[in-house]
């Protein structure tokens, strides 16, 4: 893995936020209501959640919606790589 790859990825990873199972809400960096959950708020489950570009269609879609594909180093949204099927996705 050259760092190029890691480049080429990491661009495809428009933001990253994150989420609170235990609220239920949705909290950006930068919010205060990360520093309440470092804080105050350890038990609560905090997952990180990236937003991602399809390389196919383009749509905009977080990253349980979309699957990396080492072979074409792209991320995919569910509906392409259900229409190309998991083996095109894995060709390049
Ligand atoms: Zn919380
Ligand atoms: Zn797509």
């Amino acid at each position: 893995m050259t760092e190029d790859w890691a480049e080429e990825r990491d661009k495809a990873v428009l933001n990253t936020i994150y989420y609170c199972e235990t609220c239920n809400i949705i909290v950006e960096p930068g919010d205060v209501d990360i520093s309440i959950h470092k804080r105050e708020l350890p038990h609560h489950k905090m997952r990180r959640v990236m937003i991602l570009r399809c390389g196919k269609c383009g749509n905009v879609v977080t990253d349980s919606y979309a699957e990396y594909s080492p072979e074409r180093n792209q991320f995919w949204c569910k509906n392409c790589i259900s229409e190309t099927g998991v083996d095109g996705f894995h060709t390049s």
